[in-house]
């Protein structure tokens, strides 16, 4: 299932060091090496996907887990009000292909984004 050329899979072989909030069954939890807030975690499942749809169409309730995870990374953070984001294809800014959510909070989030 791992992709040895993604750096999120070295990041869960423990090959790249990453600042681990929590964890799952089906997902890891870390801080973004380049934060756009006070708090942006990132959250990723175990299993490499290239994106949402891809792991929506494979294994949902995963998915709902990785989600689950996101979830819990805002309350553990204190954050009430928080953005959760999944860039899908380098158009919409992904740049990493293995299927990760943005945790965003900590200051006031402006919208519609750029
Ligand atoms: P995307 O642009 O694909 O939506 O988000 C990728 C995110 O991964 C970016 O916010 C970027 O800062 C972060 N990132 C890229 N490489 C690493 C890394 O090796 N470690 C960590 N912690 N974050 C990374
Ligand atoms: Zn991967």
């Amino acid at each position: 299932m791992a992709d040895s050329d993604c750096v999120f899979c070295k990041i869960l072989a423990g090959e790249v060091p990453a600042d681990v909030v929590t964890s799952s069954e089906t997902g890891v939890a870390f801080r973004d090496l380049n934060p756009q807030a006070p708090t942006h975690v990132l959250v990723i499942p175990r299993a490499h996907y290239e994106n949402v749809a891809a792991m929506a169409a494979d294994d949902p309730a995963g998915l709902a887990g990785v989600y689950k995870l996101a979830a819990d990374v805002a309350e553990h953070e204190g954050l009430s009000s928080y953005r959760m984001v999944t860039n899908t294809g380098p158009d919409a800014g992904q740049s990493v292909f293995h299927l990760h959510v943005h945790v965003l909070g900590g200051r006031s989030l402006s919208w519609p984004p750029g």
